[in-house]
């Protein structure tokens, strides 16, 4: 008889949990709450949310509003902004909710000293992250933009290859809160070995809840016949935590909502494993193992 158990680690990570309780406590008391972003990668909890009055919008809106909005509230998500993001809103006259995580908020407090300290010794602060997201955006806000942001080691070789990156200089590494912490072992290593009589620093700055997440999937993904990984399809955390369960489980799949599973992925004995990325809410993991039970 086919099994289907949930990761009881999967679901919302600490800063996501934060941002959506708040939202949904401001929510409660009815009227309209902007949310500045998506407030998590994930379409089925954002049209639950949207659903109750909330509000998104981009930065491309922000830029573009005229008016004031009266003390409407607006809700920094969980990844953060840049400081120019801010003085926007509050130009506007929004009232700012700042849900940006607390271990995001460390990081970027880190890359405004880091950056104050390469300064005058011409050093260079390098990022692990993914361009153009949100989160990095924020960071490299930190910095004026004087950021270099790498998303593998073939881009790092890249920009020391071009000069951007002048190893000969004092470099401060980071990496952004949710990349693999085996990715960023690499980067490490490499840009180590080319250091030319300068000082590299490197800062452990993976968020915990996912550097765990990482060690206790890869065994959830082992111990299955079969995985069945949910996340949105902007979640860069789910294409990576996905990732990671395929090269455990070569039977992985990835989908977004029950609607997409398929009767001929599972067979009649097979222990189905049903996890999430950090934006993955608790209630869809219930639905697509509760789906999966009823195929059969
Ligand atoms: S992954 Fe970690 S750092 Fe990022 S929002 Fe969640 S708890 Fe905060």
């Amino acid at each position: 008889m086919m099994r289907v158990e949930i990761d009881p680690h999967s679901g919302f990570c600490g800063g996501v949990i934060r941002a959506i309780g708040t939202a949904e406590q401001h929510l409660g008391k009815g009227g309209r709450l902007y949310s500045l972003g998506a407030i998590v990668h994930n379409e089925e909890e954002l049209s639950r949310l949207e659903a109750r009055g909330l509000v998104t919008i981009d930065t491309e809106d922000l830029r573009e509003m005229r008016d004031g909005v009266d003390g409407e509230p607006l809700l920094i998500r969980a990844h953060g902004e840049p400081p120019q993001v801010y003085a926007r809103a509050r130009e506007l006259g929004f009232r700012v909710i700042d849900c940006t995580c607390p271990v995001v908020l460390a990081l970027q407090r880190e890359i405004r000293e880091a950056h104050r300290r390469m300064a005058p010794v011409e050093g260079q602060i390098v990022l692990f992250g993914k361009i153009g997201h949100p989160e990095v955006l924020g960071l490299v806000g930190q910095a004026e933009g004087d950021v270099t942001v790498v998303e593998n080691v073939d881009q790092l070789r890249d920009r020391i290859a071009d000069g951007t990156l002048r190893t000969y200089r004092d470099i401060e590494l980071f990496s952004q809160t949710t990349m693999s912490p085996s990715g960023y072992m690499q980067i490490q290593q490499y840009l180590g070995a080319r250091m030319a009589g300068a000082e590299l620093t490197v800062h452990a700055s993976i968020c915990r809840q996912v550097a765990s997440r990482h060690r206790e999937l890869s065994e959830f993904a082992r111990a299955h016949d079969v995985v069945v990984f949910v996340s949105g399809r902007d979640s860069s955390n789910g294409k990576v935590l996905c990732e990671l369960c395929r090269g455990a489980n070569i039977r992985t799949w990835h989908i977004g909502s029950a609607a997409q599973l398929r009767p001929e992925w599972f067979g009649p004995d097979d222990r189905v494993g049903v996890c999430g990325a950090t934006s993955t809410p608790k209630w869809l993991l219930e639905e697509v193992a509760g789906a999966i039970k009823n195929l059969h």
